[in-house]
């Protein structure tokens, strides 16, 4: 096992995995049928090359990847990722984390992920649509609306998404919608589904203020990240009466002890495409962002932001992941000797998958829904999802991650046991 800090993502989450798992027995509940290996083992994994024409007249050369990592739910569903740092091993713990999100909320989804290694925000339009359209050629008939679902994830969008749909409809000759989630209303896609993974976790936070006592009135939170998640969680919070203190990007961060008005920095970040700069608070170093005084910190950014030393001078005693992975195994097990409450990510920011499966069932309808009723639905599944889990973790007396970890597991194991052994 390498030390901690050469762990990839995935031997992370393969050591999660394992430390939640051994209390599930599996294999004395399955005998012989090596469930462990089953479901910490992608069912596959593909990384190709991507050749990209530039506008200027070379030639870019780069990686493309797809990961189906466990489909006995149901098909394989999850976003892509385009940035400069994504590689297999992230994958592979992104599609991990995938199938057990889904089980988790019980939405009849396996997991996948996919992602091409870019620097996407440097691309001309043309050469963003020409790479995206490429990435869905390749993987040919590998994507699909009854075996492999994408969606938004970092740096993608319902623009990336309509164009997914269009390349897959000029390669198989026929519309189908389903064959991605995320997509513009218009094309589409579901009302509520972009501010829908910032909606679920301000709804596990409800959840966790009344159980934790705290009156959201009178808290304050921090947020990290203000790409798609971070923004709608960081309004969500404010619209509810909590004062966002802190906010950062990947630029920097800014502060008002008195509450920093999100609408407005909404609207600031949409121009100068950052949060600096905001005439409603003052700049700080971005990593101090963590240390904030805070009742609650939101991780919505990338993955293993909170390490163990940021962990011991975390003061919020609410953290709900936003983000996949944000905390680093070791981190986990010290904000648990700390006492704060986390809610994981394989809850916490399960509310845009959820919206996914309700813009697939929509779109196998063709039949479309208001945006109130996304919503309805969407608190109905995270809060069924949150008191489950919340429910096993005093049963169980662990954490709610432990918690999530062992229902989903159980969820999932029981399916590849129906299934057979094949
Ligand atoms: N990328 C999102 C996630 O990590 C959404 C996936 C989806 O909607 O399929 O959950």
């Amino acid at each position: 096992m390498p030390i901690a800090s050469e762990m990839t993502a995935f031997d992370s989450a393969k050591a999660l995995f394992s430390r939640y798992a051994e209390s599930l027995q599996l294999e004395k509940r399955y005998p012989g049928r090596r469930l462990h290996e089953r479901l910490t083992l992608p069912d596959r994994s593909v990384e190709f090359r991507l050749t990209l024409q530039l506008d200027r007249g070379d030639t870019l050369i780069t990686q493309g990847y797809r990961v189906q990592f466990n489909d006995d739910r149901g098909p394989y569903k999850g976003g892509l990722r385009f940035h400069p740092l994504v590689d297999l091993e992230e994958v592979k713990a992104l599609a991990f984390w995938m199938y057990l999100k889904t089980a988790v909320v019980e939405i009849p989804f396996g997991g996948a992920k996919g992602g091409i290694r870019v620097d996407y925000e440097n691309l001309t339009l043309a050469e963003k649509e020409r790479l995206t359209k490429k990435y869905v050629l390749v993987l040919g008939d590998e994507i699909g609306p009854e075996k492999d679902i994408p969606a938004p994830d970092v740096n993608t969008g319902e623009r990336e998404m309509a164009w997914i749909m269009d390349a897959w409809r000029m390669h198989h000759g026929r519309y189908e919608r389903g064959v991605v989630t995320g997509k513009p209303v218009a094309v589409g896609g579901s009302q509520g589904r972009t501010s829908a993974t910032g909606r679920g976790v301000f709804f596990c936070i409800e959840e966790a203020a009344r159980e934790m006592k705290l009156d959201l009135a009178q808290c304050a939170a921090a947020v990290q990240g203000f790409g798609n998640v971070g923004r709608h969680a960081a309004l969500f919070l404010h619209q509810a009466g909590v004062r966002v203190t802190a906010v950062s990007d990947v630029h920097g961060a800014i502060r008002n002890s008195q509450g920093l008005d999100i609408p407005g920095l909404i609207r600031h970040v949409q121009e100068a495409g950052q949060v600096a700069g905001f005439k409603g608070g003052d700049s700080f170093a971005r990593d101090d962002l963590f240390f904030e005084p805070v009742d609650i910190l939101v991780p919505a950014a990338l993955e293993n932001a909170i390490t163990a030393e940021r962990a011991e001078r975390i003061q919020a005693r609410l953290v709900a992941e936003g983000a996949n992975g944000p905390t680093t195994p070791d981190a986990i097990a010290l904000l648990g000797e700390k006492g704060v409450t986390v809610i994981p990510d394989i809850l916490c920011n399960a509310g845009g998958v959820t919206v996914s499966y309700f813009e697939w069932v929509q779109n196998r309808q063709e039949f479309y829904w208001s945006a109130e009723q996304v919503d309805h639905e969407l608190r109905a599944v995270m809060v069924r999802a949150y008191r489950q889990v919340a429910a096993e973790a005093a049963s169980q007396r662990c954490t709610l991650r432990e918690a999530a970890y062992r229902l989903a597991i159980a969820r999932v194991a029981d399916a590849a046991h129906r299934r057979g052994a094949q």
